[in-house]
């Protein structure tokens, strides 16, 4: 063994890539150990929303550090988590009566799987089957990866997963496909919930469906009886340029699923949220009937107050106009190049700009590894998912680093095939 013990996630240490050491961040800005400024283009993997440190998520966190580090929470309260539920009761459609805490968006889903299949087992109407939709992702523990693409990063665990309905993306041109697809499964009858990453899938590749698409889905569950689970945790928190990205469809969820910008992306921290009938599946003098589920940090008070201090900004500051001014900039960015030789599929939503690269046939299989290389050169946090690069970056960044992503994507293709090995 050399270096360093620690074994990092979604990385072949064997290929011997640098990790480059972070000692400070402010706003957009990274400063690694050698003294390097990288730009962070991707919100630290789409939890950043604000920007780095924001003085009033840190005053919080650390006035809370002083006065409560945790507590048990079943069967003990604290005024943190009291605040952030009733914020967010407050704050997100009034259907949405029940907050439940958790401490990662994988958990948060583990957790509305648990509600959906309880609400059923409690009204006696046993139903465990989930449908999902196509190129998904919902997180990486067991139960999560049942309900997300399956692929080579979980073919090792494949037969523990349980088997659930795929309904096909609903590409362009293709929407009706989706939704004929869709009601035939809820006509099934044993489905007990639906659950979809709103308007984007991200880590299947910044996939974009229209609002109207997402409308017609949650109508086809309502009708069936079948439970609707939105998976926000990346599109929360005004990513897809409105608050939560089911309000551009009109929809309101039976489970809701929050965590990333949660805490405005400083500490973990999620929060599955319940319709009340959901709720009241689980209510009574019945312990059997009690929801099973806790984590030792459940509603961690330092989590909660940097929740709550996110809330405060959402209230207090004008962060949807913040977010529509950088949605109009990576718009007009990516126009730029979009029609450019070595580009295809350019696409945004809100804050989030995508674009395929191409190039000749067999450049593609090595292009992802080699765009990363190009960007960690250039002092920028990009992670191209293949061959898509998007960027996501915290609301706060200013126009010389978004020029700085955006003009070093534009001059990627040509870059990249001139030094093909
Ligand atoms: C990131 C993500 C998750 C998993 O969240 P973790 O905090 O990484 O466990 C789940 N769903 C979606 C849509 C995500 O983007």
């Amino acid at each position: 063994m050399s270096g360093s013990p620690v074994w990092h996630p979604f990385t072949q240490h064997g290929l011997g890539e640098p990790i480059p050491t972070v000692v400070r961040a402010e706003g957009a800005a990274l400063h690694t150990a050698d003294g390097r400024r990288v730009i962070d283009a991707i919100s630290s993997w789409w939890v950043t929303t604000h920007g780095h440190n924001h003085p009033r998520i840190v005053a919080a966190i650390r006035d809370q550090a002083e006065r409560l580090d945790q507590i048990i929470f079943a069967g003990w309260t604290h005024e943190p988590a009291e605040t952030v539920a009733r914020d967010l009761v407050a704050l997100l459609p009034p259907a949405l009566t029940r907050v439940f805490f958790s401490d990662s968006g994988s958990t948060s889903v583990e957790v509305a799987l648990k509600m959906a299949l309880g609400y059923w087992l409690n009204r006696d109407e046993p139903r465990h089957r989930i449908l999902v939709l196509e190129h998904s992702y919902h997180g990486d523990t067991i139960g999560a990866m049942s309900v997300g693409a399956r692929g080579v990063f979980n073919q090792a665990y494949a037969p523990l997963l349980f088997d659930v309905g795929t309904i096909p993306f609903p590409a362009q041109g293709r929407e009706q496909a989706t939704l004929d697809a869709l009601e035939r499964a809820c006509a099934a009858g044993d489905v007990a919930a639906f659950i979809v990453e709103p308007l984007v899938l991200g880590a299947g590749g910044m996939l974009i469906y229209p609002p109207q698409v997402l409308g017609q889905m949650r109508a086809i569950c309502m009708r069936a009886g079948v439970l609707f689970i939105a998976d926000e945790v990346m599109t929360g928190w005004g990513r897809t340029g409105t608050l939560l990205a089911c309000e551009q469809a009109g929809v309101v969820p039976d489970i809701l699923c929050l965590s990333k910008g949660l805490t405005g992306g400083a500490v973990p921290l999620a929060v599955t949220m319940a319709t009340e009938p959901i709720f009241q599946a689980h209510y009574g003098q019945d312990r059997a009937r009690m929801f099973f589920h806790s984590s030792s940090y459940t509603a961690n008070p330092i989590a909660c107050a940097a929740a709550a201090a996110n809330l405060a900004i959402w209230r207090d500051e004008p962060v949807l106009d913040r977010i529509a001014a950088l949605a109009r900039r990576q718009a007009e960015r990516l126009a730029r190049v979009a029609d450019r030789p070595g580009f295809a599929g350019a696409r945004s939503l809100g804050t989030i700009a995508a674009i395929d690269v191409e190039g000749p046939p067999g450049y593609l299989s090595t292009l992802g590894p080699r765009l990363l290389e190009y960007f960690r050169a250039r002092d920028l946090l990009v992670r191209p998912l293949g061959n898509t690069v998007y960027v996501m970056p915290p609301y706060c960044i200013d126009d010389a680093d978004l020029d700085a992503v955006h003009d070093a994507i534009a001059a990627a293709p040509a870059a990249l095939l001139n030094n093909r090995a």
